[in-house]
């Protein structure tokens, strides 16, 4: 007996199969919630090379699906795997998708990524017929899946299939649009019509993204404070101008926390376990942190500084890469985990170079390191240039380790900035590496006051991002959309 979902979640990437940032975190943990909820829900995703599953073993299950229009010939191969009960379907065709990497490599992004999305979201919906219960709902994230709104919204015209069927849209970071050439459009399947200023055209580019904007019957972001910025041309990314027109249909809803994987208190990769209510572990964490990273034990009486992620401007690890002499100077422990534009892995690399007593840097990404970090570092960086939500700063509350951050987006909205009564963290208003070591100045004279800060790093980790709450908010959503006024189907075999 096949399970017919009600909502398939579509999305490039989904943890713990594929993971490159905070998309995957959000696919790993909000569509099972729903499921839990009782909603009938699915997540489609491509079957990467490097997938991890371990623990959820995908078997195949349909075999050569066609999927159609405008390529007829062109097939994928589906597997299906049981995620807590959920189903995680991956579209499997490997000259697309069994390579070393998502999206790109050192080099730059892969040559036909326009075409291997195209080919996901036409197999997606290929899937979902075949499975063969109109969806209600077909929510999709970012660039990659933005086309199959588009697709749904041109088909409803001629295909009583997709008649009942409502878009929402996603949007994780506005910056990565999914943007290729004119020529793309044409061989893609969109009828001409799509091609205007409301629609897929973006000054002689197709852009994905925003006819996933365009197309969507709801578009959401995934904080209220990036909801409000993405329609300034500050923060719009050149799409502001669209944004507002769909600002009536558009809602800031801020992500959850899977504190079935983010929790110190049951953490399997910590020396050591902690809570709020048990905290001495956190000092082991520390020591165990210093001793990975061969830095000095007497670190173990120093303030650790941690940042993890991607190492970009967007996350502005260039305003803290230029303070680091002077952090060194006072004797302060910086610890940095992430990969990205190879000239800040080579100014970090360099940095470590010169101050090997109070710099260490990893240059790439294990869950395991990111947990350490998280756990045994005293303060958590994240000075970003702007920040849809933000996950890691959740995380760091959770794991006693106060975050600096810069007042934008998710991270204003999470953090309750000192000296409020209830404060949990430090917030800057201006992207500069002055005003970020004037932050950690503010955060290291807390630290000095032993009883504040342990209050500080306790209100932290008391502060609750569950899903839940977020979750009901896109129940809500949908509902707005028709879910539940339309009659779900029963399994039938
Ligand atoms: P992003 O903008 O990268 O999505 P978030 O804070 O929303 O930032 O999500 C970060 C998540 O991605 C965390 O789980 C973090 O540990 C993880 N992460 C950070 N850097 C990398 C990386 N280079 N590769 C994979 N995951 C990463």
């Amino acid at each position: 007996m096949e399970f017919k979902p009600d909502i398939y979640f579509v999305a490039s990437e989904i943890y713990p199969f594929s993971k490159t940032g905070g998309l995957a975190d959000v696919l790993g943990v909000l569509p099972l919630t729903l499921y839990k909820m009782g909603y009938k829900v699915s997540v489609i995703t491509p079957m990467y090379g490097r997938i991890s599953t371990r623990d959820f073993s995908p078997h195949l299950m349909y075999e050569d699906l066609k999927v159609g229009y405008p390529w007829p010939d062109i097939s994928a191969d589906v597997f299906r795997a049981s995620f807590h009960g959920m189903p995680v379907y991956f579209i499997d065709r490997g000259e697309y998708f069994d390579r070393r990497y998502y999206y790109c490599t050192h080099k730059g992004d892969y040559f036909d990524n326009c075409e291997r999305f195209i080919f996901f979201c036409r197999a997606a919906m290929a899937l979902m017929k075949k499975i063969g219960n109109p969806p209600q709902i077909v929510h999709s994230h970012d660039w990659h899946t933005a086309l199959i709104n588009s697709f749904i919204y041109y088909q409803k015209l001629s295909d009583p299939y997709w008649a009942e069927t409502s878009t929402v849209f996603t949007i994780h970071n506005l910056a990565f649009q999914g943007r290729f050439s004119v020529r793309l459009f044409w061989d893609c399947g969109l009828p001409y019509e799509a091609w205007n200023p409301d629609g897929v055209e973006y000054y002689d580019s197709f852009n994905l993204l925003k006819g996933g904007i365009a197309h969507s019957d709801m578009v959401t972001t995934v904080s209220p404070s990036y909801a409000e910025e993405i329609v300034t041309p500050e923060f719009g990314c050149g799409l502001e101008g669209i944004l507002q027109k769909k600002k009536s249909s558009m809602t800031g809803i801020i992500n959850g926390a899977d504190y079935s994987v983010w929790n110190p208190e049951q953490d399997k990769f910590l020396e050591a376990n902690y809570s709020a209510t048990s905290p001495q572990g956190k000092k082991t964490c520390k020591k165990d942190l210093i001793d990975n990273l061969c830095l000095p034990s007497e670190m173990l009486n120093r303030p650790v500084l941690g940042f993890i992620g991607r190492l970009r401007s967007q996350k502005g690890i260039d305003l803290l890469l230029e303070i680091i002499p002077t952090l060194v100077k006072r004797n302060i422990g910086i610890v940095i985990l992430g990969e990205g534009d190879s000239e800040y892995e080579a100014q970090l690399m360099n940095l470590v170079e010169l101050y090997p007593d109070n710099v260490s840097g990893i240059v790439g990404y294990t869950e395991e390191m990111a947990h350490k970090i998280q756990a045994g570092a005293d303060i958590f960086l994240m000075p970003s240039r702007y920040e849809p939500c933000g996950l890691t700063q959740m995380y760091s509350l959770r794991y006693g380790t106060p975050p600096i951050a810069t007042a934008v987006g998710g991270l204003k909205d999470t953090i309750v900035p000192y000296p409020e009564k209830n404060s949990t963290g430090f917030i800057f208003k201006n992207s500069t590496s002055q005003d970020l070591l004037k932050a950690i100045d503010q955060a290291l004279e807390v630290f000095d006051d032993k009883e504040a800060w342990m209050n500080l790093q306790l209100r932290g980790m008391k502060a609750d991002f569950s899903w839940k709450k977020s979750a009901e908010l896109y129940v809500k959503s949908y509902q707005k959309l028709g879910l539940g006024r339309k009659k779900s189907k029963p399994d039938t075999i």
